[in-house]
């Protein structure tokens, strides 16, 4: 769907969110009648899964196994029919497999798919080898080109892999890794998206506590991912580039990092969730099939967040990033 185009916006401001109070007069802004809450799943494999040992996929993130993108499918399948929706990120490598249905499916269905750069580079890099593993190992692959080459390469590609290869446009653009200061620091950056068209990127991910490895996490880091939700909201560059941050915890950041259980984990969103309700905020769920189909092979995650949502009524909705993208600094 196409986004709100400014008059449709101010229509829709005018009935809720600026507080019209007579002819060219508005009121202060009032909350949102709505917390927007995404579920979003990043398309690529995680080192140390399936099996702590494996760190193979460093180099090669988009060669997905058959779990993960089976857990993909279901995960889009339970969403929708609970009356959720799912926004994921792909690396282009993965089109190169040789069947794409799988995905071709979770688009039909209506969920969102954005680019996640072809092998999953750093954009924040400077030097050829520090994009990707893969080009550090394999630097002939980039022989000639600059960082911000192989970079724009990498996300230009991605784009025309999804349309050519599985007739998906593009919706969105995700940083591989977070950054706790999103792409302030990186106008550049800012600029090569919005020169490929994009309007709005997904790359801040504040700074939380994590608590011990291997220990349950204690009230204090619970309370330090609630307070991080108001440092995850989204706003916008001085380019005009739109940012809709990913909100803590990840799911790599609590199992891989610091071994937390799975209702370690769901009590945390749903303490995040239920903040972002009560200040009808945005809540953008960060997670990976290829982690969630070993930490949580029955979906609770993706259970909890629909029924958090259906729950509060109409104070929440379950939507895709481009959505939230589209109410943003108009
Ligand atoms: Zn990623």
């Amino acid at each position: 769907m196409l986004p709100l185009s400014r008059r449709d916006w101010l229509c829709t401001a005018t009935a809720g969110t600026l507080g019209w109070i007579g002819p060219g007069l508005f009121a202060a802004p009032e909350k949102p009648r709505k917390a927007r809450i995404a579920i979003t799943l990043d398309l690529e494999m995680s080192a140390q899964y399936p099996k702590r040992e494996q760190t193979e996929w460093n180099y090669e993130k988009g060669n997905l196994d058959d779990a993960t993108k089976r857990y993909s499918v279901e995960a889009a399948k339970r969403a929708k029919e609970l009356g959720g929706v799912i926004h994921f990120f792909c690396v282009g490598r993965v089109l190169e497999h040789p069947s794409v249905d799988w995905l071709k499916q979770i688009a039909a269905d209506g969920h969102a798919v954005g680019n996640h750069t072809y092998d999953h580079v750093n954009v924040k890099a400077t030097k050829p080898e520090e994009t990707q593993f893969r080009f550090q190992r394999a630097p002939w692959l980039v022989e000639g080109l600059t960082a911000r080459e192989i970079i724009d390469r990498n996300i230009r590609v991605t784009t025309k892999a999804l349309k050519a290869r599985a007739g998906i446009e593009v919706n969105g653009f995700r940083t591989p890794g977070g950054f706790n200061n999103g792409l302030t620091d990186k106008p550049d950056v800012q600029q090569m998206l919005l020169d490929q068209g994009f309007t709005w990127v997904s790359s801040k991910y504040p700074a939380h506590l994590y608590g011990k490895v291997g220990e349950t996490p204690t009230a204090d880091i619970f309370e330090s991912i609630v307070k991080a939700q108001a440092d995850a909201q989204p706003f916008v560059y001085p380019s005009g580039l739109i940012e809709v941050p990913m909100s803590p915890i990840s799911d790599v950041g609590a199992f891989r990092s610091t071994r937390w259980s799975l209702d370690a984990y769901l009590k945390a969103i749903r303490l995040a969730i239920e903040w972002a309700i009560e200040n009808r905020a945005v809540f953008d769920l960060l997670v990976h099939p290829s982690c969630l189909v070993v930490e949580d092979p029955d979906f609770r995650i993706v259970r909890l967040i629909c029924e958090l949502v259906r729950t509060a009524g109409d104070r929440a909705e379950i939507v895709t990033l481009d959505k939230i993208a589209a109410t943003i600094g108009k």
